[in-house]
């Protein structure tokens, strides 16, 4: 796990294995000054997608891997985030342990919880949620989004954050507020958390389409849904 962007927050173990790598293979999500703590002899391969490109299928990924790894090579595959939070680390792994290779999982402190700390939001407070539910926004076959069980996820007292979810925004939004959902409930959209160019939306979350199409806010964000985004007015400090 690299972190969601800031060097800083880059684990010290993360720091070790990226410099004992041979390879690394890394996702557009991995910013610059995380790639530059990596060995200058080491080769740097990106296998996610840049603008208007397409990102390297799943199974050529793990193929890459599994190749460099029994070429006698010290890998690190370097994702953005958390690898085991909607970074495809576990079907890695897997792939892995099939080919009877060693691994070593390094957590990353994911964008869910730091995106919305950058932005002053803590995604759990006593007074305002004692839980937090990290969710899909992304569709994929059939899967994903529709798969949510909205009926409950709009009951849920706690703070939902979603990722991938600013191409379905609208989807999202009326999923919430059709299945009973307050408009009013504060709600958030932070961009690029923990980069230097980090943006912040806070609105209801009825308005909270209308303000990001505004403020021209896309990917890669997070959409925070709950009461502890109205803290940010207070605790905004980045
Ligand atoms: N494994 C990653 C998540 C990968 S899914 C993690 O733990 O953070 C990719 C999604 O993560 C993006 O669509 C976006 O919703 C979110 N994301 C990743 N980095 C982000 C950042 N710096 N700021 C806001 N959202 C980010």
């Amino acid at each position: 796990g690299a972190g969601p962007g800031d060097a800083g927050l880059l684990t010290l173990r993360g720091l070790q294995a990226i410099q004992q790598a041979d390879v690394v293979f890394h996702d557009h999500l991995v910013t610059q000054p995380v790639l530059e703590l990596v060995r200058r002899d080491a080769e740097l391969i990106c296998v996610g997608k840049r603008a208007g490109e397409h990102s390297v299928p799943q199974h050529e990924t793990n193929q890459l891997l599994v190749e460099a790894a029994k070429a006698g090579k010290t890998v690190v595959r370097l994702k953005g985030g958390d690898p085991f939070v909607f970074g495809r680390g576990g079907e890695e792994a897997e792939e892995l342990r099939a080919h009877g290779l060693s691994y070593e999982v390094v957590p990353g402190v994911t964008s869910a919880i730091a995106a919305p700390a950058y932005a002053g939001i803590p995604v759990t407070h006593r007074d305002a949620a004692s839980s937090f539910t990290v969710i899909t926004g992304h569709e994929r076959d059939g899967k994903g989004v529709s798969a949510i069980p909205w009926g409950q996820v709009a009951r849920l007292k706690g703070t939902l954050v979603f990722l991938m979810g600013m191409e379905n925004l609208p989807r999202i939004v009326d999923n919430l507020v059709g299945h009973g959902m307050d408009p009013a409930t504060p709600a958030a959209v932070v961009r690029y958390g923990t980069w230097p160019m980090q943006r912040t939306v806070r609105a209801p979350l009825a308005a909270l389409e209308e303000r990001v199409g505004e403020e021209g806010i896309e990917n890669p964000a997070v959409i925070v849904v709950g009461q502890v985004a109205a803290l940010r007015e207070r605790l905004s400090w980045a």
